[in-house]
């Protein structure tokens, strides 16, 4: 069975793709067949894995959404990319931003992503949808075909604050669209442990959300390598396989694993 997970935050700069990248890759390496899907226009994980002009690409995910908004055949292969680390990839560029806008007549427009899903869910074990930052139609889509949501929350005050917006809109897509949708926790990122700050920040989300919610056990720290890895084009396992950051990756997705 495939599960698919939405990592989204409205915010900008919580750590949403370089989780996505790391865990995706992370459960690649644990031998699980594992499919990233970029929806951000401004290609940040294409980047990040190597591809350094998102922009030059002529397949992508506005492709594949352009067929089937327009009842046409789609083909996969087209656009998939086979990562050297294990993982496939949907890149994407900034013509989904033009998707969003001519999607607004579609029929079942926040359903575009969840049908292309339905025809390749079968050929994997994990999708991993890294999400732009806002809650506009392609987060909807998003968190309409995903079983569940992963939070990345930078560990400081207001990123976390803007967290109860996020869940409200996890809660309306349940509501209206997807009832089987899950939170599959709230991981804290960047955690720099040199200040109480970070300590209390921890303290705090447990406090206000792990009755409800899980909050993983890792968190993420604050690692200069983890922020030079997004220009090397290779996970933190290889690029700083020693370091605190591959580590901790490591915990989450054993955490990921074990449900
Ligand atoms: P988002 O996708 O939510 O915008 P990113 O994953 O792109 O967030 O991270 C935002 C910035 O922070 C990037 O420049 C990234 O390289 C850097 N970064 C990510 N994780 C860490 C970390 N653990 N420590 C330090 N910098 C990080
Ligand atoms: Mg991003």
């Amino acid at each position: 069975m495939c599960k698919v997970i939405a990592i989204s935050n409205q915010k900008g700069g919580t750590g949403k793709t370089t989780s996505c990248v790391n865990l995706g890759i992370g459960l690649a390496s644990a031998g699980k067949r594992v499919l990233l899907i970029d929806t951000d226009p401004q290609g940040s994980m294409s980047i990040s894995l190597g591809y350094s002009e998102p922009d030059e690409m002529e397949n992508t995910l506005a492709k594949l959404m352009m067929n089937i908004a327009n009842d046409e055949e789609f083909f996969l292969e087209d656009v998939l990319i086979h990562h050297n680390e294990g993982v496939d990839i949907i890149p994407s560029n900034i013509e989904l931003s033009a998707i969003e806008i001519s999607m607004v007549n579609v029929m079942s427009r926040e359903l575009i992503l969840k049908q292309m899903l339905e025809k390749i869910k079968s050929s994997y074990d994990y999708i991993l949808i890294d999400c732009m930052p806002s809650l506009g139609m392609m987060t909807i889509n998003t968190l309409a075909c995903a079983d569940s949501v992963l939070i990345p929350v930078q560990a400081a005050y207001l990123p976390v604050k803007g967290l109860q917006q996020l869940i409200k809109t996890i809660s309306r897509v349940k509501r209206q669209l997807n009832p089987q949708l899950k939170i599959e926790g709230i991981l804290l990122t960047m955690v720099d442990y040199r200040t109480n700050f970070a300590k209390d920040i921890s303290a705090m989300v447990y406090d206000t959300y792990s009755s409800s919610i899980r909050v993983f056990r890792t968190e993420i720290p604050m690692s200069v390598r983890a922020a030079e890895m997004s220009v090397e084009g290779s996970s933190i396992y290889k690029y700083d396989p020693k370091g605190k950051a591959a580590h901790a990756y490591g915990e989450l997705t054993k955490e990921v694993l074990n449900g």
